[in-house]
């Protein structure tokens, strides 16, 4: 895929890897919307970028469908939809379960993605084609101690992802996950007391493995990006 003249959404678009993706789209000449529930850093980047934003509640189903049908009508097609919001648990999820802070976070990370998809698949369709792409994470590929409902949530985006992704690619939709490892942003500074030091990625290093899957991915391969390493599909081994 060319990203020359494409017209993006992206949610979680306002700060970490979603800024840093909005950027590096708009730089590579497509047009960007900027969804977050975050109305004064989404607005400040649109600006930035010579965007639109769409300031709104990514875990709501109407406001997806919304945000889908406002840029695909404001820059008149939608080709790439980056279904990249997403929040931790702060909690194992083991024991002492805080409810509320687990709807957050399965509407954030799972729901938000179902939403984001069935969403943009209509707007793709009349675009004669398009790429999702998700941001998963490491925690959607490996078992993460400590943090099951984030790995959990991370796991049922890799699954939707590679589950959907041969239903819509004879339509010219690609859908894609990436795997970052930990990357230096404000999701992370959050958790870094309950991880340790940890080499990191930088926003920009996942921002270009994003556009690398754009670029160059196939039909429901799911990225991994690590520091020190080429961003490169991950090799998911087959049940005998
Ligand atoms: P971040 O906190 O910098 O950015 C997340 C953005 O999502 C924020 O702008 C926030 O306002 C927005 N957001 C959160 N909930 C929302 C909602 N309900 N509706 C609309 N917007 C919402 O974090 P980041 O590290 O850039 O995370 C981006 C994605 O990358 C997330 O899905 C995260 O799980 C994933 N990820 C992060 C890391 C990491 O180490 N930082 C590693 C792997 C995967």
């Amino acid at each position: 895929m060319d990203l020359t003249g494409k017209a993006a959404l992206v949610t979680g678009g306002a700060s970490g890897i979603g800024a840093a993706a909005v950027r590096r789209l708009a730089a590579a000449g497509s047009v960007v919307a900027v969804a977050d529930r975050d109305e004064a850093g989404a607005r400040a980047l649109a600006e930035e970028v010579g965007g639109l934003a769409l300031p709104g509640d990514a875990s709501d189903p109407d406001t997806m469908t919304m945000a889908v049908d406002v840029a695909e009508d404001a820059f008149g097609r939608l080709n790439i939809v980056l279904l990249n919001a997403g929040v931790t648990a702060g909690q194992s999820g083991i024991e002492n379960l805080d409810l509320a802070a687990y709807r957050r976070i399965v509407g954030v990370n799972i729901d938000h993605v179902v939403f984001g998809l069935t969403a943009a698949v209509p707007a793709l369709r009349r675009a004669g084609g398009g790429t999702i792409v998700a941001t998963a994470s490491l925690a959607g590929l490996v078992a993460m101690p400590g943090d099951a409902l984030y790995t959990m949530t991370k796991h049922a985006v890799v699954g939707y992802v590679r589950s959907a992704a041969p239903t819509l690619a004879p339509e010219g939709i690609r859908v894609n996950a990436v795997c970052p490892g930990f990357a230096d942003t404000p999701l992370i500074a959050k958790a870094k007391d309950r991880f340790g030091d940890f080499p990191l990625l930088s926003a920009e290093d996942v921002a270009g493995a994003i556009e690398a899957v754009l670029e160059r991915g196939e039909p429901g391969e799911c990225w991994f990006v690590q520091p020190g390493r080429e961003p490169a599909p991950y090799a998911f081994r087959g049940v005998p």
